[in-house]
């Protein structure tokens, strides 16, 4: 969380002045998009942020103007979001990715040695002349070639310190798709179709199952096919899908949306950049599907902000869409309309959040909104929405054109069909792998992965919110029953392995550093205990932590698990309690 203080007025000669800049024309034009409605003010600081290299107090001062809201609002919104700056970054402007992954593959040596070569004395400075600005940076979603880096938007992997000027200069090597597994069904075209071409996706079956639902299916049918198959959420939560289409279905509202949430920042995911960068069409049937169940007819696909290249494929997947009357009005003749419009974010986690993401939307800061109400009754613009994780979408045409039971002949008979797991860290050869829920930790790896790289120590799996298990944990299955004794979820997918030349408290340090960072300040037991969690670490591992902090931390573990009120700050701790419990046992139990 940022933060700090501006008082000004907002009028008079300043916001005059820049509005004579050539670059505010740019401005201007994304607020007329928005016809100078303030919902658009997250996509209007994004485009000043790309037009001044930064948001001067002077261009915050004339957006207030147009857009007619305090200035205050607009600089609350610029301070949240963490790829807003006030201050300048230099003419070539880096990411360095610190995260787990990254980390424990040198991502630390990159980002310093990027700073040297820069004559930058630590990381968030800019170089003199403002040539170059080096910054570190939360999870990219390239940890299957880590350590990666985003420079000027352009996704750069596989680095070691000698890459750092060709870094630079934006020549490093650039991110690839790595995806395996059995069955492909999901993933399948990816690599093997171009991933913007309708009419070869079309060939292989591509809105089909639009076709037949807009012809031969009801909304309710839909429904139940999607309820009959098991679905469950596939972005962490878990919620039954089917029975969350119901809901919204079933509420009163003037209108209703739909949205692909795609603000996919989990630390050690990236299953969902690759589904968006090789097969969109496959996850925009899925929500057109979705908009259609519900009776929907608008739908916002929220990309994080940190996914340049999936944003252009998606951009252009959606012309090609209302080019073929698969979305605009009456589509294939059937009647039902619909649009669908991209939101960008700007560097914040908790907008995976569904109620954050709707904030967002809004033009506000990225804050959690209390739950009753549900999204399904008052969501976006407090209307009934519907918000479906990308791999969700995904799944959605196939169960229309096999019908829902086909999805259970995978799985078992609580952990239901296919899952997408994002294999990381100590893996001979990591990726997205696409395989049915039941498999264990060890066959992912020894048959889709290319086996261990050294012996394994921990995995972490589901991301920073999930949990770490041991060796022990390597033969039970990938199921939700199996998995609950553990304490620990499928989450997002995530699997990080970490082996035996890894100290874990440097995971978990840098863990607790991504939560202080993300969280988004609005309750104390998050917003102080992320800190204070981060300070018992940084103690323990300085050597100055005595028994009774472990203890301190484990306690302080179970208070944020218990007293947050959103997603980010129940699972917070997962990581230390989940630690303690397979590594350290002793600690935390009474003596
Ligand atoms: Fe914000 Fe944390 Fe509270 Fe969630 S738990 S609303 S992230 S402060």
């Amino acid at each position: 969380m940022k933060d700090g203080a501006m008082t000004a007025k907002t009028t008079g000669g300043p916001a005059g002045q820049i509005g004579q800049d050539e670059r505010f024309a740019a401005v201007e034009r994304v607020m007329a998009r928005f016809d100078y409605q303030p919902h658009g003010l997250v996509e209007v600081l994004r485009a000043a942020q790309e037009a001044y290299g930064q948001l001067p107090r002077d261009l915050l001062v004339a957006v207030a103007d147009k857009l007619d809201v305090p200035l205050s609002k607009v600089y609350g919104v610029a301070t949240f979001y963490d790829m807003f700056t006030l201050d300048p970054v230099g003419e070539t402007h880096a990411l360095i990715c610190t995260d787990p992954v990254c980390a424990v593959k040198g991502g630390g040596d990159v980002l310093a040695e990027a700073c040297r070569h820069a004559g930058i004395d630590a990381p968030g400075g800019t170089s003199a002349g403002g040539r170059t600005s080096v910054r570190a940076a939360s999870c990219l979603g390239l940890c299957d070639q880590a350590p990666a880096a985003l420079v000027d938007g352009r996704a750069q992997v596989d680095l070691a310190p000698g890459d750092v000027p060709a870094l630079l200069r934006g020549e490093a090597s650039p991110a690839r798709l790595q995806v395996r597994g059995e069955p492909r069904i999901l993933t399948g075209p990816i690599g093997r179709l171009a991933p913007t071409d309708l009419a070869a996706h079309r060939a292989e079956g591509a809105f089909e199952a639009l076709a037949k639902a807009l012809g031969q299916t009801t909304p309710d049918e839909v429904i139940a096919q999607v309820k009959e198959s098991g679905l469950t959420g596939r972005g962490g939560a878990g919620f039954p899908t089917g029975l969350k289409w119901a809901f919204a279905r079933q509420a009163p509202g003037e209108a209703r949306y739909v949205v692909c949430n795609f603000d996919e920042s989990e630390p050690g995911t990236f299953k969902d950049r690759a589904l968006m960068e090789g097969n969109p069409f496959r996850v925009l049937e899925g929500l057109i599907l979705n908009a259609y169940a519900i009776g929907a007819r608008t739908g916002y696909i929220f990309i994080r902000g940190e996914y340049p290249a999936a944003t252009a494929v998606i951009e252009r997947a959606l012309g090609e869409l209302y080019a073929a009357n698969l979305l605009g009005e009456d589509i294939l003749g059937s009647g039902f309309d619909l649009d669908l419009e991209i939101r960008r974010g700007a560097g914040a986690y908790i907008c995976g959040e569904e109620t954050a993401l709707f904030e967002a939307i809004e033009g506000h800061r990225g804050h959690p909104r209390a739950k009753p109400p549900y999204p399904t009754q008052h969501g976006l613009f407090g209307q009934p929405t519907v918000v479906n994780n990308v791999e969700t979408l995904a799944v959605i045409p196939s169960l229309i054109e096999h019908g829902g039971a086909w999805f259970r002949q995978w799985g078992t008979e609580q952990s239901v069909g296919l899952k997408l797991f994002c294999l990381s860290g100590h893996v001979k050869q990591p990726g997205v792998v696409e395989v049915p829920l039941g498999l264990t930790l060890r066959e992912l790896v020894e048959r889709f992965g290319g086996g261990f790289d050294g012996e394994p120590q921990a995995v972490l799996l589901g991301g920073a919110a999930g949990g770490f298990v041991g060796p022990d944990g390597l033969d039970v299955p990938l199921t939700h029953e199996a998995l609950r004794p553990l304490d620990v979820p499928i989450g997002s997918g995530a699997v990080m392995v970490f082996n035996r030349s890894v100290d874990l408290w440097q995971v978990l340090e840098s863990l607790a550093h991504f939560f202080v960072h993300e969280t988004c300040g609005q309750c104390a037991p998050c917003r102080l205990g992320t800190r204070q969690m981060l300070s018992l670490i940084d103690r323990i591992n300085l050597g100055a932590g005595s028994e009774g902090e472990r203890d301190r931390l484990h306690r302080l573990g179970q208070t944020i698990r218990r007293a947050c009120a959103c997603g980010l700050g129940l699972t917070a701790a997962n990581p230390v309690l989940t630690y303690f419990q397979h590594f350290e046992p002793e600690v935390g139990r009474p003596g």
